[in-house]
């Protein structure tokens, strides 16, 4: 009779519908790699949304898709099927969009990754984006807001570096400034990730109020596209802030990044070798997501 019970029990936890019915998580699954569950959904779950967890080991209820098509933007690459995010990172893109448009030469936003529909880690690129509160935007000025499909996989962004990231290159220009720094100044805003040159350059040519450079911080890469995070929205208790950049405009760090691309530094020979990094499992995730990744 108990080997009955258990047959049972295992028949009923190995069935999909019967555990999301319990609402309680399969053991097994929490071994799983995060990616692997969270790089399979299509669509959102059918939660509040709510992000879980931090921009690199969470993840996102209730996302939203971004709409394709804006008056003001252009989801791109929508075979990533990475349009999703919390309401709050769709309505900084709606209004950031509208602002780009009155730049010169510029129609609106061409808007790379925000999220999986669920938000947590993907089986290819990003870190980050995991919780629906970051956004990749492209550095090309989206003209044309009528993208089929395919245009949309087959236009590239544009590079604005030169020498590997010290300085921007002649197609910079005041718009990306601008636009940057209207990204900045949105309260939401908690960083903008950025090619150490760009942000030296808008250094250079910002004269008004500097503070909204505290948020831009220089990073690897992004020189196709910049990268805004959000802060966690107000209620989510879920939701794990970054520690806030350190006072000031940051221009000073800035300089030093572009001066190490320019004159690297010897190699530290006692630098301890880097570790490996280890794939996250459900386990690794707030115990949120593994309901997040349950729900229909
Ligand atoms: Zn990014």
């Amino acid at each position: 009779m108990r080997h009955l019970i258990a047959a049972l029990c295992v028949a009923l936890m190995g069935a999909p519908a019967a555990a999301q019915d319990l609402g309680a998580p399969v053991v097994s699954s929490q071994s799983k790699q995060a990616k692997q569950v969270f790089g399979a959904f299509g669509g959102g779950s059918g939660h509040k949304a709510e992000p879980y967890g931090s921009y690199a080991k969470g993840c996102l209820a209730g996302g939203v898709q971004l709409a394709e098509t804006g008056p003001t933007w252009q989801a791109m690459r929508l075979s990533r099927n990475r349009n999703w995010g919390h309401p709050e990172v769709i309505d900084f893109i709606e209004k950031l969009s509208a602002k780009a448009a009155r730049q010169p030469g510029w129609n609106g936003l061409y808007i790379g990754d925000i999220s999986q529909p669920r938000g947590g880690p993907m089986l290819s690129g990003h870190r980050s984006h995991q919780i629906g509160l970051d956004v990749d935007i492209w550095m090309l000025p989206g003209r044309q807001m009528n993208l089929t499909r395919k245009g949309r996989e087959n236009i590239s962004s544009i590079s604005m570096q030169r020498s590997k990231g010290a300085f921007v290159n002649d197609l910079w220009t005041r718009a990306h400034h601008e636009i940057i720094k209207a990204a900045a100044q949105d309260r939401r805003t908690a960083r903008i990730f950025v090619f150490p040159g760009a942000k030296v350059q808008m250094c250079k040519d910002e004269t008004g109020n500097r503070a909204w450079l505290r948020k831009v911080r220089p990073w690897f890469g992004h020189h196709y596209h910049f990268h805004v995070r959000l802060s966690c929205p107000r209620g989510a208790r879920g939701c794990v802030d970054q520690a806030a950049p350190p006072p000031g405009d940051g221009c000073a760090d800035a300089q030093e990044w572009v001066n190490n691309i320019l004159n690297p530094p010897p190699p530290d020979p006692n630098a301890p070798p880097p570790k490996p990094r280890r794939e996250l499992t459900m386990a690794d995730l707030p115990e949120q997501c593994a309901a997040t990744a349950q729900s229909q």
